[in-house]
């Protein structure tokens, strides 16, 4: 219609999306959408899409829930904002902190809220440096993450990132933020055959960079239980063990960004206690309100809580906070989501039609040529793409067969993510779905994977 075309019209002069190969100078096709009800997205022309990228890997309840509009609506009636970083506090942010330290694996004990999971890693990058100058070791700064990690896209969360695409057009990492070897055994080297060589040689590559830097120099380490936007990658068995072990050896903090993995989406409210995980701080966004919302929590161990609200912070040396911090519509709808989440069962549902799923995957597509991985957990996981399956080679054009995919299969009304720099299928639908909803997304992708072959074949991505 002219009405929707003017629209875009003013979206093309005046939006600034992030520039990619779906997106960029060149290709300014938009993708209109309107409604969403479930796993469904409906598009401005009333086509119908199913959200197996679940939006950014957050919309845990699915679309559509009158529950949380309520829940906001009466919110926003009563009080619609406080200022609650200082000394004001209203009733939505108690309870939603005593509902998660509930729900929380044990030893932690204090959140703070801000707004997305880039804010709240930047406030547990500034609690861990303000943790370590009441301690007396103001030299403690240095933080580590991990290549192929994700933590977002501020200055501070870009550094953490460790994608080095995410990089090149910014002057980051910024000095002090380094990054190790990613966990990642489909792109194992060559010489690792086990799991357990695999392991030893992450924690080594590790305890070398810790060594090169000056343990005393390093502060934190952060992790994703499974790297998300870096390709949906599992840790292999044993590897947070022996991270942790050398964790403890130099006195440094292990902070667990959950920003993907937490509220059900691997089958279990979050994803640490399975990996055996125990994270000094956790960083939270995303399925906290299924993406009603923006909202993300910096979840504090008793350990840097005890700190911080030691003698040394008599004076209130520590002033941080947002203008929206604990926001109480915000808080009062996480609420409401944690409440869906818990009645429905949701996490049992997306361990139970996760692994359904993935085995359709498996049983429909793990014999093709170019498919040489498919993992995940509950309903978070992928299908990689390699020129050739059984040495693990990549496509030169990796990125190229990625957006290959994610076209291919939006052309049959399916919405997918890929990773940087990778060929990859992701999925990470409303942990809602139900089995038959499953068939339907291996339906549409087995069609949009006749095309994706064929251009495989062609050699058009070699
Ligand atoms: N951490 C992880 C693990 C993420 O996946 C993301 C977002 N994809 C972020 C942090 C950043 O969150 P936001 O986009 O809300 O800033």
């Amino acid at each position: 219609s002219t009405a929707q075309q003017r629209l875009i019209d003013a979206d093309h002069a005046h939006l600034l999306h992030p520039f990619s190969s779906l997106y960029s100078q060149k290709n300014k096709e938009l993708a209109f959408f309107e409604s969403g009800e479930g796993i469904w997205l409906t598009s401005a022309s009333g086509e119908k899409y199913i959200d197996a990228a679940g939006g950014l890997w957050c919309t845990n309840v699915g679309y559509g829930r009158q529950e949380l509009v309520d829940a906001a609506s009466s919110q926003m009636s009563k009080l619609c904002y406080l200022h609650s970083f200082s000394n004001f506090t209203h009733e939505p942010q108690i309870e939603l902190t005593e509902k998660l330290l509930s729900l929380l694996p044990s030893g932690f004990d204090r959140i703070f809220y801000g707004l997305s999971g880039s804010d709240a890693n930047d406030s547990n990058v500034k609690l861990i440096w303000r943790y370590n100058n009441v301690l007396g070791r103001p030299e403690k700064k240095k933080i580590i993450a991990r290549e192929s990690g994700y933590h977002g896209s501020t200055v501070t969360a870009g550094s953490l990132t460790g994608i080095t695409a995410a990089h090149r057009a910014f002057d980051i990492p910024r000095p002090g933020f380094l990054h190790t070897v990613a966990a990642d055994w489909h792109r194992r080297p060559d010489h690792i055959a086990t799991e357990e060589e695999f392991v030893r040689y992450l924690a080594d590559e590790l305890e070398k960079l810790i060594l090169a830097e000056g343990p005393d120099t390093i502060a934190a380490f952060f992790a994703e239980p499974i790297s998300g936007s870096g390709g949906i990658i599992p840790p292999p068995a044993g590897y947070f063990e022996a991270i942790d072990a050398v964790l403890k050896r130099y006195d440094i903090l292990m902070v667990a960004d959950e920003v993907i993995t937490g509220f059900g989406r691997t089958g279990t409210w979050f994803a640490s206690p399975r990996y055996n995980i125990k994270p000094d701080l956790m960083t939270l966004s995303k399925g906290i309100t299924s993406g009603y919302l923006p909202l993300s929590a910096s979840v504090l161990s008793e350990r840097v809580s005890k700190v911080l609200y030691s003698e040394a912070e008599a004076d209130g040396a520590f002033g941080h906070g947002f203008t929206a911090s604990g926001h109480p519509v915000c808080t009062a709808v996480a609420m409401a989501n944690i409440d869906i989440l818990e009645r429905e069962k949701l996490p049992e549902n997306a361990a139970k039609v996760g692994a359904y799923l993935q085995n359709q995957l498996r049983e429909q597509l793990g014999d093709r040529p170019f498919v040489s991985d498919i993992r995940g957990e509950g309903l978070l996981m992928t299908i990689e793409f390699d020129k050739d399956k059984e040495t693990r080679t990549p496509f030169v054009q990796a990125s190229k067969a990625g957006h290959f995919a994610i076209q291919a299969c939006h052309d049959e009304k399916l919405v997918i993510r890929g990773a940087r720099g990778r060929a990859l299928a992701a999925m990470a639908p409303p942990l809602t779905l139900t089995e038959s909803e499953a068939d339907q997304i291996v339906e549409r992708l087995l069609r949009a994977f006749t095309r994706i072959e064929d251009a495989m074949h062609k050699g058009e991505f070699d």
